[in-house]
Order: C-alpha cells, then structure tokens, then sequence
C-alpha cells in the first residue's frame, strides 16, 4: 500500500500478463532501464549497486561482450551441425580449466537442460535412476530437474527416484566431521534407493550450496562424499552453475576447492554474461555409449553467437583478472561484515568464498535460532537504500551476496555502510 501509484500500476500490469507464477523481488519492486558495470538504473537515472546478480559476472553491458555479440549476429548466427572454428576454439579455452579427464564439453541454453542432459547420461551410463541431493538443492526448472530440486517447495514433487540429504550446514555443524557426517547421510540414501531396487545415477552438488544457505567450508569437506559415490557407481555432477568462472576466488571451479574430481560439471548462468549459454563437460568414456545409441542436438544451444558471448565472456575474466578480483575484494567484503558483527548481535555468522557470500541473521547467538524477519527488513531496507541483495536458505535468513565479479573495493565499502545505515534504522538496532 506504500507503493507510489506508477509502481502499483506496473505491478498489476504485470500480474494481468504474466500471470500468478512470476515473482518480483522486495516489498517496493525496483524497474530498471539500463544497466552498466556492477550498477543498475532506473527511469530517473538513480543508480542501483549490484550486489545480487552473479549472471553479468564481467559486468553489466560489458562493451567487449556486447561488441562479440553485436558483430557475431551480424555475420552468422546457426547451430551445431556445421564446421565452425568458434565452437572449436571455445572447447579448446575451457577444457583446460577442468582436469584431465574431462575432455568434452556440450551446449545447452540453460543449466536447467545442462543438469538434464547430465541426468541422462548418468542414467544411460550407470543404468540406474536414482539422484541424490540435499536438502534444499536447487537445479533447475525442467520437469526432471525440478523433480531433485527441493527448494522448490514441498508442494513441488519429487521424483520418486529423488533421495535427500540435510543441509551441510557449516554453521551449526562440527567442522572436522562435516565431510564424514555428509558422508555417512549418502551412504545412507545410497542404500535406500539399492533396498528400493533403482540405485545410484547421479549425486548433484552446487559447489557453494547457495540455496541451502550458502556453505562454502572447510574447503575439501566434499572430498569423502565423492568417494561414497564413486563407490556406489554412481556419477558426481557438480553444478557450478552459480560456483564457476572464478566466483569462489579460490578457484576457477567451486568443486576444486574440495580437491574432488566429478564426472560431470554443470555451467550456466554467466558463461555468457547474460546472453543464453550453458552447457556440460565430461570424460569421454560417460559419454560414448550414450553417443553412440542416442544424439544430442540442440537447436539454440552453442549458436554461433552464444559461442562468441562465451569467449569475449571467459576473455574478459582472464583479462580483468576477475577470479583475483573475487577473492581479494571478497576477502575485504567479510572481514568488513565480520567487523559488522561486532557491533549487531542478530548477525550470527558470515560465510562463503570470494564474492559469494552469506551473512546469517539469529534471534540468539547461542541457540542459533533462525531470523528470517531480521533478513527480510534487511533486503528491504537496502533496497530502498539502492542496494541490491537478496537472502537464501530454507528459513530465508541468510543475506546472499553474489554481485558482478567486477565488483570494486569502492562499490563493497558502499554495501558496508549502507549496511550498517539498514540496520541501525531497525527497530531495536540490530
Ligand atoms: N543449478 C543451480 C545451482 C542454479 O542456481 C540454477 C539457477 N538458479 C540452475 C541450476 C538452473 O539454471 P537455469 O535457470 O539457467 O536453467
């Protein structure tokens, strides 16, 4: 009802169009016109800072990225079934970036149909149906990634090959024993779909576990996981959709900061800085027989001009230095918000790697007891600040901070101190 009457009017236009299914983001939705860098703008050129989007990763309207599209479309944009230098050259940049083993990469517009497609190759490979994730894993919107994605909601049907297992939480479990208890929850789950006569396909982990809330340490815990798997038979999909290109700081890979070796990797969301660009990279044996019986063909994914956004994308984040980048102004972002924590008893604790990070709001420090309202007034009153976050996890109450990968030491000390301004404008400071 505070809405000011061109926003509600927008709304509700909205609503009549698109209908019930699209949700907007904050309590006052924000339009934007044009985007530049780690900002947004709106109709009256007020500028937004980015500290949500991870898709623009080299930055809004990057103008190598959009020179590479501009001049690819206006040459050739076709499909895969023709010999191309681009597609060849992308492979040849980003094979390297994985280990050994993996030695194909395949396209797809989005990472709902990458972690599709991996399910199946998993099941035509292994011969077995079930998949494995936690908790509140998300992995897509396709009909069978929707069905192991829980974050969905519980109204959203699992497929009954689908096992979970709890949240990794870094927070409130023992750090030693985070690897060997998420472990032993596998273990547990592999038996379950083996009593239940389907078996292990595929274990899908996002890297950093965004939406179970972000966690990221100790580095390594997923190690004893992938064992369990390999053991099981069973392929380890890790979704780096929101973990890779250099996100974590660490690495260029999210999974390489537990020193795991999956067979599958899953990649999206800024491959191609926000032109549609996905797709899937794996050993070659995974993939033989499934090539060999089936085809794979699809008509967007790898065009000539998802290729070249691909390449001017992965260009500019070896040029720019951006996983650098990530990990020292993400270094600087937590200690600042570390710091922060000091003087707000409702932050219970700040997490992540490089520039993707969770700051988690308690009513308690000691019970640890979840304040998603805290988070709710937090991503509302930095937006009305002009920041632009949001929060994960299944009580929604930790701050997910996930900007451009360009984000400057500049634009982290703006967050800090419109951080602090939001939370001391709340009722009781805190
Ligand atoms: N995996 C993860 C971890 C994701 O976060 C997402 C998107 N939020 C997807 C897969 C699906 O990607 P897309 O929306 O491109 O289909």
């Amino acid at each position: 009802d505070t809405l000011d009457e061109g926003t509600r009017q927008a709304v509700m236009r909205r609503q009549a169009l698109l209908g019930p299914a699209y949700r907007l983001m904050y309590a006052d939705p924000v339009a934007v016109v044009r985007g530049a860098g780690t900002k947004l703008y709106d109709g009256a050129g007020r500028d937004y800072l980015d500290a949500y989007n991870n898709v623009p990763a080299v930055g809004h309207a990057h103008p190598r990225v959009v020179d590479a599209i501009h001049r690819q479309l206006a040459t050739l944009c076709t499909h895969t079934r023709y010999i191309q230098d681009g597609i060849l050259a992308y492979a040849d940049a980003i094979l390297p970036t994985f280990e050994d083993h993996i030695a194909h990469v395949m396209f797809t517009c989005t990472g709902s149909e990458a972690n599709d497609l991996a399910l199946r190759i998993a099941r035509h490979h292994t011969g077995r149906d079930g998949v494995i994730v936690t908790s509140e894993a998300y992995h897509g919107n396709s009909l069978a990634t929707a069905g192991f994605s829980p974050s969905l909601g519980a109204k959203s049907p699992l497929g009954p090959w689908v096992r979970r297992v709890p949240t990794p939480d870094s927070y409130r479990l023992a750090p030693e024993t985070l690897g060997s208890w998420l472990a032993a929850e596998v273990q547990k789950q592999v038996d379950d779909l083996e009593r239940h006569g389907g078996g292990l396909a595929a274990f899908y982990a996002d890297s950093l576990f965004s939406s179970d809330g972000i966690h990221a340490d100790p580095a390594g815990f997923l190690a004893p996981v992938a064992e369990v798997v390999r053991r099981a038979g069973g392929l380890f999909v890790a979704d780096e959709v929101q973990a890779g290109f250099g996100r974590s700081g660490d690495r260029f890979w999210g999974y390489q900061r537990h020193g795991v070796t999956p067979d599958i990797v899953t990649m999206g969301k800024p491959m191609g800085n926000g032109y549609p660009v996905a797709g899937l990279a794996l050993a070659p044996r995974l993939v033989d027989r499934f090539g060999a019986d089936l085809r794979y063909f699809n008509t967007f994914g790898g065009n000539t001009v998802a290729i070249a956004a691909a390449q001017a994308t992965l260009d500019v984040i070896r040029d720019e230095g951006l996983q650098a980048n990530a990990a020292a102004v993400g270094a600087m972002l937590r200690a600042g918000l570390r710091e922060l924590a000091t003087r707000f008893e409702g932050i219970g604790d700040v997490r992540g790697a490089g520039l993707y990070i969770g700051v988690e709001f308690v009513t308690d420090r000691r019970t640890k007891a979840p304040d998603s309202a805290t988070a709710l007034a937090v991503t509302n009153g930095l937006r009305q600040r002009r920041v632009l976050i949001s929060a994960t996890g299944f009580h929604a109450n930790t701050l997910k901070i996930r900007p451009p990968l360009v984000f400057s030491r500049a634009d982290a000390d703006r967050l800090l101190s419109e951080l602090e301004a939001t939370l001391l404008d709340l009722p009781g400071g805190r």
